[in-house]
């Protein structure tokens, strides 16, 4: 398996890369969120999103929880309401934060929990006790379901229990099992997914449009298109490399950089506010555009926060939110209205168009990463809906402020 650091990044997966940091982040902060990518077969959504594994911080659960206790705020029916000295007694140990996946043929069972067979039929000591599935397993982690699509149009039980562990940060679930009473737990896990909208059932928004909804940010997963990219690939892939370089040894120097920034992304994110006059403007999209998904722009905030955290700023930009727009909108709104909203929201040449705090424009003091980073960036938003570029020299009037 190549390491995570060393997979292939050009502008089709851009935003997965992208997104899949920034829930990592927003997991270990404790906050889930929800992303989804879609695309063709080949295009590497899953491949991204399984390697990810390797760059995932660890953390501490009081030992031996199967429903990863944090120490500090014991959740599961065993051990809430436990005091520190009691769970002092127990200890506490350091594992992987949890990636688990739920194939599209999961059940009920194993995904939420079931009746602990071999508890049960211990000879010496029979015991009725549940088993928890996958779903609260994943506590503080990553569930990654690929085909969401199929999934949701055959399982509508998997499917109604993603919306309740999908409807709130934390959501909540109840497992369920005949002759034992019911357990009720909060959930906090990043849902990751991925499906291929063109191939049998279609795409998860017009299967079930709810879950679909749930999902703080999609993206569309663009073909590699140029000859240098495709090369390399070929050369990270080839057999040769994954004997020698690669091997057994997934934790390379690079995933290793990684798991030490999202630490520190984590606590960064755990200080950083939006400012006032960005609340403001995400409130008057949603006004001005009738975006009916209140989801839709509290995505659009925790997304922007998380964008300029991982460009390691303190202090987020309307760029920030403006990049947020057709993640957070491609699965919410048609594609008309996606189009007028990017035009709307356009991005300015970066010497007018970065706004400080107060939300006037600082030409004078304008030296800030914010300059540095958007002349890097600075180029026409993508219509992820269609693939193609589109018109944003528009900018925005201070009156919109
Ligand atoms: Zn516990």
């Amino acid at each position: 398996m190549i390491p995570f650091s060393k997979l292939e990044r050009y502008e089709g997966n851009a935003h997965l890369f992208e997104l899949v940091m920034m829930s990592v982040v927003a997991a270990y902060a404790g906050e889930p969120l929800h992303i989804h990518a879609e695309g063709l077969r080949g295009t590497g959504k899953t491949t991204i999103m399984r390697a990810a594994r390797g760059i995932l911080p660890r953390i501490k659960r009081i030992k031996g929880c199967v429903y990863n206790c944090d120490p500090t705020n014991p959740h599961c029916p065993e051990h809430r309401g436990l005091s520190k000295e009691e769970i002092n007694k127990i200890g506490v140990e350091e594992i992987n934060m949890p990636f688990l996946e739920i194939s599209h043929s999961a059940k009920v069972g194993t995904v939420a929990g079931s009746i602990d067979l071999a508890k049960l039929t211990d000879p010496t000591h029979p015991e009725a006790r549940l088993l928890p599935g996958l779903i609260p397993q994943a506590h503080r982690g990553i569930i990654f379901i690929d085909e969401i699509n199929r999934l949701a149009d055959t399982s509508p039980e998997i499917t109604d229990i993603l919306l309740d562990v999908m409807g709130n940060k934390p959501g909540h679930l109840q497992i369920e099992e005949a002759g034992l009473p019911a357990v009720e737990l909060p959930i906090s896990v990043s849902v990751w997914a991925a499906s291929n909208p063109d191939e049998d059932p279609g795409s998860l928004e017009e299967i079930r449009r709810q879950l679909s909804d749930r999902f703080d940010m999609v993206c569309y997963m663009g073909r590699p298109d140029s000859v240098d990219v495709l090369s390399h690939m070929l050369e990270e892939n080839s057999h040769f490399k994954k004997m020698h370089v690669y091997g057994q040894e997934i934790n390379d120097d690079g995933n290793e950089r990684y798991r030490r920034d999202i630490s520190q992304w984590s606590q960064n994110y755990e200080k950083i506010e939006m400012p006032d006059f960005l609340r403001n403007f995400i409130a008057r999209l949603y006004i001005k555009h009738n975006l009916e998904s209140i989801r839709a722009i509290e995505a659009m905030q925790q997304g922007a926060l998380l964008h300029s955290v991982l460009r390691g700023r303190d202090k987020v930009s309307i760029n920030d939110v403006i990049e947020m727009v057709p993640l957070v909108l491609k699965h919410r709104v048609d594609g008309d209205t996606l189009i007028r909203l990017i035009n709307d929201v356009g991005v300015k040449g970066p010497k007018d168009g970065i706004l400080n705090f107060k939300g006037r424009k600082n030409s004078k003091n304008s030296k800030d990463n914010d300059t540095e980073y958007f002349q890097q960036n600075a180029r026409p938003l993508k219509d992820m809906s269609r693939g193609e570029l589109i018109n944003t020299e528009k900018s925005l009037t201070p009156d919109e402020f």
